[in-house]
C-alpha cells in the first residue's frame, strides 16, 4: 500500500565546522492516495525529510515506513521522487532517460520501451520519446522527469520543488497536470514547496514546518473545489 508513516524523526547533519538539527522530532502519517505538501522557509528541512522518506538519507531518530515496511535505501518501484532540477541525462534521449531505472534493473527491452511510452503517454509527451532534453522546455524536462519517476508504478510519489524553476504560467500549467495524474493514479503523493497557494491549489492537507530546527507546526486540512 502507499501509506507513509514519520515517527519521531530527526536529523542532524556533521559538516567539518560542526553540526547542524535539521529536524526535530517529526510525526505525521500519510494514508494511502492522499495528497500532501509540506511547506516551510528555506532551511526548514523539507529536501532532507523527503529524502529521508525516500531512502537517500537516514535518519538520525525515529523511524519512516512507506507501506508499513522500513526503506534501508531508495526503491523506485515503492516509491518514484522528481527533484527540481529533473536531472536527465543529456546524452539520452526522453524514451531512454525514463527507461533507466528500468534498464538497471535488467528488464527486458521490449518491456522497458512499453512501460516507457505508456509514462510519457501519461504526462502528455507522447510523440516526444526521441528528443533529446536540450530541444524540450523546462516544462516539458520536468515531464520527462515525473515519467521517470512513474515508470515502475510506485505507489507514492515525492516532489521536491519540481516547478519552482518554471516560469510561473508554466508552473500552473504542470501542477494541473500533476493534478490530473493524481486524479488517475490515485498515487499517493507528497509534494514539497515554498509556495504556499502552490500547496493549497494542490494538495488535501498541508503540513507545515518552521525552522532552526525544523519543526512540524501545523497540519491543515484543505477543502477547495477542484479544478
Ligand atoms: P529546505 O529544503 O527546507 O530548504 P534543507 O533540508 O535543504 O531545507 O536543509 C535543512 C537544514 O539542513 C539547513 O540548515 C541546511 O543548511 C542543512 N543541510 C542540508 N543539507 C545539508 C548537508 N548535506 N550538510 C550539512 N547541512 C545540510
Ligand atoms: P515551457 O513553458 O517551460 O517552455 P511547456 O511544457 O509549457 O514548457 O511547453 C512549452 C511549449 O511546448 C508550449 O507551447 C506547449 O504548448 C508545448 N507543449 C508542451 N507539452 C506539449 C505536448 N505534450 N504536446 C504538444 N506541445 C506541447
Amino acid at each position: 500500500s502507499g501509506a507513509v508513516e514519520v515517527t519521531n524523526v530527526g536529523h542532524v547533519y556533521e559538516t567539518a565546522s560542526g553540526t547542524t538539527e535539521a529536524l526535530t522530532d517529526i510525526s505525521f502519517r500519510v494514508e494511502t492516495g492522499r495528497f500532501i505538501s509540506i511547506v516551510g522557509p528555506s532551511g526548514c528541512g523539507k529536501s532532507s525529510l523527503l529524502m529521508m522518506i525516500a531512502g537517500l538519507v537516514q535518519p538520525t531518530r525515529g523511524t519512516i515506513t512507506a507501506g508499513g515496511r522500513p526503506l534501508v535505501q531508495p526503491d523506485p518501484t515503492r516509491i518514484g521522487v522528481v527533484f527540481q532540477d529533473a536531472s536527465l541525462y543529456p546524452w539520452l534521449t526522453a524514451r531512454s532517460n525514463v527507461e533507466f531505472p528500468l534498464s538497471l534493473r535488467h528488464v527486458d527491452h521490449k518491456i522497458r520501451r512499453e512501460r516507457a511510452e505508456e509514462a510519457l503517454d501519461l504526462v502528455g509527451l507522447a510523440g516526444f520519446a526521441d528528443k533529446h532534453p536540450h530541444e524540450l522546455s523546462g516544462g516539458m524536462k520536468q515531464r520527462v522527469a515525473l515519467a521517470r519517476g512513474l515508470v515502475q508504478d510506485p505507489p507514492i510519489l515525492l516532489m521536491d520543488e519540481p516547478f519552482a524553476a518554471l516560469d510561473e504560467q508554466t508552473r500552473l500549467t504542470m501542477g494541473d497536470e500533476v493534478l490530473r495524474i493524481w486524479e488517475r493514479t490515485r498515487k499517493t503523493i507528497i509534494f514539497v514547496t515554498h509556495g504556499l497557494s502552490e500547496a493549497i491549489h494542490l494538495s488535501d492537507e498541508v503540513l507545515v514546518l518552521t525552522s532552526r530546527p525544523g519543526k512540524l507546526v501545523d497540519r491543515v486540512s484543505v477543502d477547495l473545489p477542484r479544478p
